[in-house]
């Protein structure tokens, strides 16, 4: 009665079946996966319907088998398309062998076959101890679900010890056992194709990664090893050490360098110089890896070399170049400094330091623009600014971190010169420019051009306007003469006997004379602020009186006449015997016809007038008797 032999034989098969999956698999793995899930399948259907044709006979029509195992394993690790060719295979030999308990086998193949495939989907990956215990749990349930339906409560006693238990046992044994040795196979498939590809990736591997025993001997190197040593394959490293390959003194370094990290017992990335075998000089980084027995005794190390060299020359030049850059920026006359786009200081160089010495230690990278102007107010080193200090302070940012020109005056009397120039990046770059000698220049060219400009219109000895100014403002006022309103007068001054005064006192005392004349002349006219007094010429003094008619000149005239003579200049040669003037006068009137030429020639044939009437007196003429008249042909004369 005892199922035993049977139901070993079925275990047999079971055993079987997953030997020649986990051999015969890693033959197929370059297929497609469904193909491989396939091909388990069959095995497994093999092994069910193997399973099948050796069962115990429990009772008649009643065969019991380790069908469920296969089923159930099916699923668990070939998912569906696995789990169909043993499921079909155990429906179509169940059905076509018939027997009592067939309407009974094939819900239970059913469940065998849906834990595995439930099992599958819910673990996605290779099945843990747990997930097997279950799906075996399974497995038990599902080949024994038909005693409970078959055999009657009283029979149970006797059932139960001989038949389901070592049956549950021989399932359960089968359902774990295989799952195992397939996991089992899995993990050691995942191992396997990771190492290949670590071993792909460290062979491709444009870097050199290489481990090597405590002697520093080369027990493992990738390709790129063997060809930064020279050697033309890593086979070749392995024994050796790099006292082979690199200069005694190199590789000494290099001793000293893993002699060290081993004593440590931690990683450490140095950057190594070595001179090729070319004779070429050569940069790498390493990284240096102590690595450890199951034990955690260091046995060994790992290195991981990248060249560098490049990488070192560019950083070389770079820096060079950055020298060059600083000691080019340092040595300029000019200040730079540069603002990002949220206007921090981010660069500058000394001079702009030293022309500013009062903020010197706050002008530095990280300092924002408004902080800076901000201290420079408090510490007195620019100018007091009229208004709320924030204002001030927001609206110079503003003014230098836009494109621009801007003059600075600093409390200490110098002028600097920003000039800004915004960047691709939002930030800006200035200039500081020292302006204060152009500044100082600036304004004693202005002084000297504002002289030369007195000078142009003076006369140098007298200090009255000169000739051509004289010649300008009549031109103005006889221009600007309007019909109903006076035009200017003209009075013209003459030095009564100045040649004579010369002549008995010398030049220089005509000269002083000269100037003495002219200053109480324009001292007189100072009651008449429109009025323009100028040297005509030689010891002629001319006089202007805008809006000035006939009468008005005359009596200002006879005015200057009385000033000149209360001088009381002595002046032997005159029959006066003081210094006297003869004057002649022209008032343009209210013609508005008057021109320039005319009214001097009047004013000049008054001057006649007067010095044939004695001197020191005053005549008019009137310059309308100058005016061209309209003779009766129609044609005009003067
Ligand atoms: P009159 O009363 O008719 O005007 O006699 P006058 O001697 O003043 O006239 P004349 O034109 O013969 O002489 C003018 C003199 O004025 C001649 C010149 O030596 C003198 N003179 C002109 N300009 C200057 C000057 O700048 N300085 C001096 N010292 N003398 C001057
Ligand atoms: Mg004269
Ligand atoms: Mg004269």
């Amino acid at each position: 009665m005892l199922p035993w032999n049977e139901l070993l034989a079925n275990l047999a098969i079971v055993a079987i079946s997953t030997s020649l999956w986990t051999f015969g698999n890693r033959h197929v793995t370059r297929y497609l996966p469904r193909y491989v899930s396939a091909l388990f399948g069959l095995i497994m259907a093999i092994g069910t319907l193997c399973a099948m044709s050796l069962p115990f006979r429990f009772h008649t029509g009643v065969l019991l088998d380790l069908r469920y195992t296969f089923l159930a394993i099916a699923g668990l690790f070939g998912g569906p398309v696995a789990a169909i060719s043993p499921f079909v295979a155990a429906i179509v030999w169940r059905v076509t062998s018939g027997g009592t308990g067939s309407w009974v086998a094939i819900p239970l193949i059913v469940m065998a076959t849906a834990s595995g495939l439930i099992a599958q989907r819910y673990i996605r990956g290779i099945p843990d101890g747990k997930a097997i215990v279950v799906v075996a749990l399974a497995v038990v349930f599902s080949g024994t679900a038909g005693f409970f339906v078959m055999v009657p409560l009283e029979s149970w006693h006797v059932v139960m010890p001989t038949v389901v238990a070592p049956f549950a046992l021989l399932l359960f044994v089968s359902a774990v056992v295989s799952s195992l040795a397939l996991s089992l196979e899995l993990k050691r498939q995942e191992a396997t194709n990771l190492n290949r590809i670590y071993r792909a990736i460290i062979e491709a591997l444009p870097d050199c990664l290489n481990a090597k025993d405590l002697e520093g001997r080369f027990i493992a190197a990738n390709p790129a090893t063997a060809d930064l040593m020279g050697a033309t394959r890593s086979a070749d490293l392995i024994g050796k050490t790099d006292f082979d390959f690199y200069q005694p003194e190199a590789a000494a370094i290099f001793r000293a360098d893993e002699a060290k990290v081993l004593s440590e017992g931690h990683p450490a990335t140095i950057e190594q110089r070595f001179t090729r075998s070319d004779g070429t000089d050569a940069w790498l980084s390493t990284l240096k890896a102590p690595f450890t027995d199951d034990d955690g005794a260091v046995i060994g190390l790992i290195t991981h070399n990248r060249e560098i060299t490049d990488r070192k020359r560019l950083e070389n030049e770079l820096s060079r170049t950055q020298q060059h850059l600083n000691n080019a920026l340092d040595s300029m006359a000019d200040g730079l400094a540069m603002f990002d786009a949220e206007g921090r200081q981010v660069f500058s160089n000394s001079r702009y330091a030293e022309m500013f010495p009062l903020t010197a230690d706050i002008r530095v990278a990280g300092t924002s623009l408004r902080t800076i102007l901000r201290t420079a107010i408090e510490r007195g080193e620019d100018m007091p600014f009229a208004g709320k200090i924030d204002d001030v302070i927001d609206q110079a940012a503003d003014v230098f971190l836009l494109s621009g020109d801007n003059q600075i005056r600093l409390a200490d009397g110098r002028w600097i010169e920003a000039r800004t120039r915004a960047m691709e990046d939002g930030g800006s770059l200035v200039v500081f420019s020292d302006i204060t000698l152009a500044k100082r220049a600036e304004a004693e060219l202005r002084t000297l051009n504002e002289r030369l400009e007195i000078m142009a219109h003076t006369d140098g000895l007298t200090g009255l306007l000169n000739r051509r100014s004289f010649d300008v403002h009549l031109a103005s006022h006889v221009s600007r003469m309007a019909v109903g309103t006076p035009g200017p007068g003209l009075l013209m001054i003459d030095v009564d006997k100045f040649k004579a005064f010369n002549d008995t006192y010398g030049h220089p005392a005509g000269d002083a004379c000269l100037k003495t004349v002219s200053d109480c002349i324009a001292a007189s006219m100072k009651d008449y602020p429109d009025s323009v007094v100028a040297r005509y010429g030689g010891e002629e003094i001319a006089v202007i009186i805008p809006g000035c008619g006939a009468d008005q000149a005359a009596s200002v005239a006879n005015f200057l006449c009385a000033q000149v003579r209360r001088l009381e200049i002595v002046h032997k040669g005159s029959e006066k015997g003081i210094v006297t003037v003869s004057i002649g006068t022209a008032a343009a009137g209210c013609g508005g016809a008057c021109e320039t030429k005319i009214l001097l020639r009047s004013a000049d044939e008054a001057l006649y007038a007067a010095k044939a009437a004695g001197r020191d007196c005053v005549r008019s003429v009137d310059p309308d008797a100058f005016l061209p008249s309209i003779s009766s042909d129609g044609k005009r004369s003067a």
